[in-house]
């Protein structure tokens, strides 16, 4: 057999992505290809890339220029590096990319991707190679299954994708575009993949999709099954102490999504629910198809059976006509609802979009102080959100060894990340830990005696580490 060859993946943006990357991994693992951290290193670089925000296109194009030398420093050495643009970058601009960065051998859109091993067979004879058809063909029954043994490697959490693509058609928003219209994966399939996951160490599952809880897959009884009711079929798998979904629409929340919460202890009271905005006349311009109303019903909705709920969104401020009041409306939205954290992005207008195409653009001076005010409210709110925990003992799951000698970090159900010295005996494991302290966005604290070692070095607050931003 010939020696491995060697695969770099550089992944940007979203979950989606990181997830798609480890499937591109493990389809090029049957055909001989060995992970590397090192791009100069490698016989194929993949770029897995993400349109959603004109930075983010950008971040590919500047990747490419430092790879074009190190594919000459490759070929000097008698080396072929084979340079792979993936992702929705590769699907929006297609052989733009090989016009702009003739260094790419292959340009490949995230519904064809298990098409890769035939694109780099179709490069190598033809010199290059270009897909991004949305293929009929279910992608996911064509990708390799991991390996046991890169499922321990990757830790004790995974994503599992179970829907892809938008029907939306939010007017700033590319994914429609790059992903797709709506489709789900049948409930057996995902099954399938959580119990492979669980039988290998896996403990705590995030179910994803562009819009996860627009998830109508096909279910046993040949029916279309909600979210809600998969995550109950999920949570009854041997090994899934944790469950978790992301990113949710506020009209896709239904009966079904609102029972699990009820219902399953091992559904983390933590919801990332963007809203994008305060006010109803820019929700309309949006084409978010809710107002404002409608989703503090929503929130009120998971807050009725579940007190402990926690909330994240995403925010876009300046988004075309966005007033003074309209963003102060955005502000006031914030200070009702509370949230542990929330990202917010200013407007950026994605070619071939409606609202690329519309009236009143915020110059950038508006923008930019717009953003500094509402970020500046979501910090009081997650410090204000986290300072709360303090005292309290909530459920870890420990994930992994931190930076310090005896360490542990594990994750509350917010996601906090949350350090211990403790055997490593309990990675793995979900423990109540008491909250002892906190340094930016990182806990410490206590665990019960019997799995505590080492006494008191834990409120060392030197030992924290910067493992695992919040
Ligand atoms: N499907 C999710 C939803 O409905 O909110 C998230 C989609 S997108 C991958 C993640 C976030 O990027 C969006 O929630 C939005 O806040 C932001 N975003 C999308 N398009 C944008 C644009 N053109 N400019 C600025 N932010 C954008
Ligand atoms: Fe984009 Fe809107 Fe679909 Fe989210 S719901 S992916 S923001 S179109």
């Amino acid at each position: 057999m010939n020696a491995p060859r060697k695969l770099h993946i550089k992944s940007y943006g979203c979950q989606m992505n990181v997830y798609d990357a480890q499937r591109m991994v493990d389809t090029l693992a049957r055909e001989n290809f060995v992970e590397t951290d090192n791009a100069a290193d490698a016989d194929l670089v993949i770029l897995n890339t993400c349109h959603i925000r004109e930075k983010a296109s950008e971040k590919v194009y500047s990747e490419l220029g430092r790879l074009r030398e190190a594919k000459e420093d490759a070929a000097g050495a008698g080396r072929d590096m084979k340079i792979v643009v993936a992702g929705c970058v590769a699907q929006a601009e297609g052989a733009e990319i090989v016009r702009r960065a003739p260094v790419v051998d292959v340009v490949v859109g995230p519904q064809s991707y298990h098409h890769l091993p035939d694109l780099l067979r179709r490069a190598a004879r033809d010199g290059r190679a270009i897909e991004t058809e949305f293929p009929l063909q279910d992608k996911f029954t064509s990708l390799a299954p991991p390996q046991p043994a890169a499922i321990r490697a990757r830790g004790i959490t995974s994503f599992v994708t179970v829907q892809e693509g938008c029907d939306k058609f939010c007017t700033f928003c590319v994914v429609p575009y790059t992903r797709g219209a709506e489709v789900s994966r049948p409930v057996a399939k995902i099954v399938d993949d959580v119990r492979r996951l669980a039988d290998n160490g896996v403990r705590e599952i995030t179910l994803i999709g562009q819009n996860v809880n627009a998830f109508h897959g096909e279910g046993p009884d040949g029916k279309p099954w909600p979210l809600g009711k998969l995550l109950h079929h999920i949570a009854a798998i041997q090994g899934i102490a944790r469950l978790r979904y992301t990113t949710s629409h506020p009209c896709d929340v239904d009966d079904s999504l609102i029972a699990a919460h009820r219902d399953l202890p091992a559904l983390m009271p933590y919801l990332h629910l963007p809203v994008q905005s305060g006010s109803d006349r820019i929700l309309g311009g949006m084409n978010r198809k809710h107002t404002v109303a409608d989703y503090h019903r929503v929130i009120d909705r998971f807050r009725a059976v579940r007190a402990d709920m926690a909330f994240s969104s995403d925010f876009i401020v300046g988004f075309p006509g966005e007033t003074d009041q309209d963003f102060a409306a955005t502000l006031a939205l914030v200070a009702q609802i509370g949230y542990a954290s929330a990202y917010s992005f200013k407007y950026s207008p994605r070619p071939g979009t409606p609202a690329a195409d519309m009236q009143g653009m915020i110059d950038a001076a508006t923008m930019d102080q717009r953003l500094a005010q509402l970020q500046q409210l979501i910090d009081s709110q997650q410090s204000a959100f986290n300072a709360g925990c303090i005292g309290k003992t909530l459920d870890v799951l420990f994930e992994q060894a931190g930076r310090r000698a005896g360490q542990l970090v594990g994750r509350s159900a917010y996601l906090q990340p949350v350090h211990v010295m403790a055997s490593p005996d309990i990675v793995g494991q979900v423990l109540p830990v008491t909250l002892t302290g906190l340094e930016r966005y990182s806990f410490f604290g206590d665990l019960p005696a019997e799995h505590a070692p080492v006494a008191a070095s834990h409120r060392d607050h030197a030992s924290l580490t910067a493992t695992t931003g919040a």
